[in-house]
Protein backbone atom coordinates (compact mmCIF):
# COMPACT_ATOMS: atom_id res chain seq x y z
CA UNK A 1 0.00 0.00 0.00
CA UNK A 2 1.43 3.39 -1.14
CA UNK A 3 2.31 5.74 2.23
CA UNK A 4 -0.23 8.15 0.78
CA UNK A 5 -3.28 5.98 0.97
CA UNK A 6 -2.17 4.17 4.31
CA UNK A 7 -2.44 8.01 5.77
CA UNK A 8 -5.94 8.20 4.38
CA UNK A 9 -7.07 4.83 5.62
CA UNK A 10 -5.29 5.92 9.15
CA UNK A 11 -7.15 9.49 8.83
CA UNK A 12 -10.34 7.47 7.76
CA UNK A 13 -10.28 4.74 11.06
CA UNK A 14 -9.47 7.78 13.21
CA UNK A 15 -12.65 10.15 12.08
CA UNK A 16 -14.75 6.58 12.35
CA UNK A 17 -13.68 6.44 15.54
CA UNK A 18 -14.53 10.18 16.91
CA UNK A 19 -17.79 9.74 15.28
CA UNK A 20 -18.30 6.14 16.65
CA UNK A 21 -17.02 6.09 20.31
CA UNK A 22 -19.88 3.63 22.00
CA UNK A 23 -19.33 0.97 19.20
CA UNK A 24 -15.40 1.52 20.07
CA UNK A 25 -16.16 1.02 23.65
CA UNK A 26 -18.71 -2.06 23.00
CA UNK A 27 -16.02 -3.83 20.60
CA UNK A 28 -13.16 -3.44 23.62
CA UNK A 29 -15.26 -4.90 26.21
CA UNK A 30 -16.51 -7.45 23.88
CA UNK A 31 -12.18 -8.28 22.89
CA UNK A 32 -11.69 -11.22 24.92
CA UNK A 33 -8.61 -10.94 26.72
CA UNK A 34 -5.82 -13.21 27.40
CA UNK A 35 -6.50 -13.52 31.10
CA UNK A 36 -9.90 -14.37 30.67
CA UNK A 37 -8.48 -17.15 28.04
CA UNK A 38 -8.21 -20.87 29.18
CA UNK A 39 -4.77 -22.15 28.87
CA UNK A 40 -5.43 -24.22 25.38
CA UNK A 41 -7.07 -21.34 24.12
CA UNK A 42 -4.61 -18.74 24.87
CA UNK A 43 -1.55 -20.81 23.42
CA UNK A 44 -3.60 -21.83 20.36
CA UNK A 45 -4.44 -17.73 20.43
CA UNK A 46 -0.51 -16.97 20.72
CA UNK A 47 0.92 -19.15 18.59
CA UNK A 48 -1.77 -17.74 15.84
CA UNK A 49 -0.77 -14.34 16.36
CA UNK A 50 2.67 -15.27 16.19
CA UNK A 51 2.24 -17.03 12.84
CA UNK A 52 0.84 -13.85 11.69
CA UNK A 53 3.48 -11.42 13.45
CA UNK A 54 5.62 -13.32 11.68
CA UNK A 55 4.51 -13.23 8.39
CA UNK A 56 3.38 -9.67 8.57
CA UNK A 57 7.31 -9.20 9.69
CA UNK A 58 9.03 -11.07 6.82
CA UNK A 59 7.02 -8.93 4.31
CA UNK A 60 7.01 -5.61 5.73
CA UNK A 61 10.66 -5.47 7.08
CA UNK A 62 12.49 -2.76 5.10
CA UNK A 63 9.49 -0.90 6.07
CA UNK A 64 9.55 -1.50 9.87
CA UNK A 65 13.25 -1.15 10.23
CA UNK A 66 13.48 1.77 8.60
CA UNK A 67 10.45 3.32 11.01
CA UNK A 68 12.43 2.02 13.89
CA UNK A 69 15.56 3.43 13.12
CA UNK A 70 13.61 6.62 12.25
CA UNK A 71 12.15 6.31 15.75
CA UNK A 72 15.48 5.79 17.46
CA UNK A 73 16.71 8.91 16.07
CA UNK A 74 14.05 10.72 17.07
CA UNK A 75 14.25 9.28 20.57
CA UNK A 76 17.82 8.85 21.10
CA UNK A 77 18.08 10.10 24.69
CA UNK A 78 15.49 7.19 25.83
CA UNK A 79 17.10 4.75 23.62
CA UNK A 80 19.92 5.51 25.22
CA UNK A 81 18.30 5.91 28.83
CA UNK A 82 16.64 2.66 27.99
CA UNK A 83 19.92 0.78 27.03
CA UNK A 84 21.78 1.51 30.16
CA UNK A 85 19.05 0.29 32.30
CA UNK A 86 18.79 -3.14 30.55
CA UNK A 87 22.14 -3.35 30.29
CA UNK A 88 22.09 -2.57 34.65
CA UNK A 89 19.25 -5.23 35.14
CA UNK A 90 20.84 -7.85 32.86
CA UNK A 91 24.44 -7.39 33.21
CA UNK A 92 25.00 -10.25 35.46
CA UNK A 93 22.96 -12.81 33.85
CA UNK A 94 24.71 -11.74 30.17
CA UNK A 95 28.13 -11.53 31.68
CA UNK A 96 27.38 -15.47 33.53
CA UNK A 97 26.71 -16.63 30.39
CA UNK A 98 29.15 -15.60 28.69
CA UNK A 99 31.66 -16.63 30.71
CA UNK A 100 30.00 -19.93 31.10
CA UNK A 101 30.21 -20.66 27.06
CA UNK A 102 33.86 -18.93 27.07
CA UNK A 103 34.74 -22.00 29.46
CA UNK A 104 32.91 -24.51 27.91
CA UNK A 105 34.64 -23.54 24.92
CA UNK A 106 37.92 -23.06 26.27
CA UNK A 107 37.50 -26.57 28.45
CA UNK A 108 36.53 -28.60 24.94
CA UNK A 109 39.13 -27.11 22.89
CA UNK A 110 42.04 -27.44 25.30
CA UNK A 111 40.91 -30.95 26.64
CA UNK A 112 39.96 -29.95 29.84
CA UNK A 113 43.46 -28.49 30.59
CA UNK A 114 42.42 -25.07 29.96
CA UNK A 115 46.19 -23.88 28.90
CA UNK A 116 47.60 -22.78 25.53
CA UNK A 117 48.46 -25.38 23.05
CA UNK A 118 51.80 -23.62 22.18
CA UNK A 119 53.25 -22.42 25.09
CA UNK A 120 51.39 -23.76 28.24
CA UNK A 121 50.09 -20.69 29.54
CA UNK A 122 47.24 -21.33 31.93
CA UNK A 123 46.08 -17.66 32.80
CA UNK A 124 42.52 -17.91 31.81
CA UNK A 125 42.54 -14.49 30.84
CA UNK A 126 44.62 -14.39 28.51
CA UNK A 127 43.26 -17.72 26.48
CA UNK A 128 41.55 -17.63 23.24
CA UNK A 129 39.64 -19.99 20.83
CA UNK A 130 42.66 -20.18 17.58
CA UNK A 131 41.15 -20.85 14.06
CA UNK A 132 43.70 -23.44 13.42
CA UNK A 133 43.51 -22.62 9.65
CA UNK A 134 44.11 -19.03 10.19
CA UNK A 135 40.31 -17.48 8.58
CA UNK A 136 39.04 -16.43 11.48
CA UNK A 137 38.57 -12.64 10.15
CA UNK A 138 36.27 -14.00 7.64
CA UNK A 139 34.81 -16.83 9.61
CA UNK A 140 33.98 -14.43 11.85
CA UNK A 141 32.55 -12.56 9.01
CA UNK A 142 30.14 -15.40 8.08
CA UNK A 143 29.00 -15.78 11.40
CA UNK A 144 28.39 -12.03 12.43
CA UNK A 145 30.15 -12.38 14.99
CA UNK A 146 31.79 -8.77 16.63
CA UNK A 147 33.31 -10.37 19.46
CA UNK A 148 34.48 -13.29 21.36
CA UNK A 149 31.11 -14.37 23.11
CA UNK A 150 29.60 -14.51 19.93
CA UNK A 151 31.97 -17.00 19.03
CA UNK A 152 31.75 -19.18 22.03
CA UNK A 153 28.16 -19.03 21.41
CA UNK A 154 28.58 -19.80 17.43
CA UNK A 155 31.07 -22.53 18.67
CA UNK A 156 28.35 -24.14 20.84
CA UNK A 157 25.76 -24.28 18.02
CA UNK A 158 27.87 -26.06 16.29
CA UNK A 159 28.25 -28.43 18.55
CA UNK A 160 32.23 -28.00 18.51
CA UNK A 161 33.53 -28.61 15.22
CA UNK A 162 37.09 -29.42 14.95
CA UNK A 163 39.67 -26.63 13.26
CA UNK A 164 39.99 -24.50 16.36
CA UNK A 165 42.35 -25.08 19.70
CA UNK A 166 43.31 -22.93 22.80
CA UNK A 167 46.08 -20.71 22.58
CA UNK A 168 46.96 -17.89 24.75
CA UNK A 169 46.66 -14.10 23.13
CA UNK A 170 50.48 -13.89 22.69
CA UNK A 171 51.01 -17.33 20.63
CA UNK A 172 47.14 -15.88 18.70
CA UNK A 173 48.94 -12.80 17.81
CA UNK A 174 52.02 -14.32 16.51
CA UNK A 175 51.05 -16.76 14.60
CA UNK A 176 48.13 -14.33 13.08
CA UNK A 177 50.69 -11.87 12.34
CA UNK A 178 53.81 -13.56 11.32
CA UNK A 179 53.55 -14.23 7.08
CA UNK A 180 54.04 -18.36 7.71
CA UNK A 181 51.49 -18.54 10.56
CA UNK A 182 53.50 -19.90 13.18
CA UNK A 183 54.41 -18.76 16.83
CA UNK A 184 57.76 -17.18 17.88
CA UNK A 185 57.76 -19.58 20.42
CA UNK A 186 58.03 -22.96 17.60
CA UNK A 187 60.87 -21.31 15.40
CA UNK A 188 64.11 -22.51 16.77
CA UNK A 189 65.71 -19.23 17.41
CA UNK A 190 63.10 -18.65 19.82
CA UNK A 191 64.42 -18.74 23.75
CA UNK A 192 61.54 -16.72 25.23
CA UNK A 193 59.00 -19.42 26.36
CA UNK A 194 58.79 -20.23 29.53
CA UNK A 195 60.96 -22.87 30.38
CA UNK A 196 63.74 -21.49 28.66
CA UNK A 197 63.61 -17.90 30.33
CA UNK A 198 63.92 -20.21 33.48
CA UNK A 199 66.38 -21.99 32.61
CA UNK A 200 68.52 -18.64 31.36
CA UNK A 201 67.90 -17.31 34.74
CA UNK A 202 69.15 -20.28 35.75
CA UNK A 203 72.08 -19.72 33.35
CA UNK A 204 73.40 -16.40 34.81
ZN1 LIG B 1 50.76 -19.21 24.44
ZN1 LIG C 1 53.44 -19.75 21.13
Amino acid sequence: MAANSKEKQREYDRTWRTRHPDKVREASLNRKHARDMAPEELLAHRSKRAVYSRDYYSHHKREICALTRAWKLRHAESVKMANKLYWERTRESVQAKRLSLRMDALGYYSHGTMECACCGNRFLSFLTIDHIDNNGAEHRRQIKAAGGSGLYGWLKRANYPAGFQVLCWNCNCSKAYSKDHVCEHKRKSCHTTEKNLYELSLNN
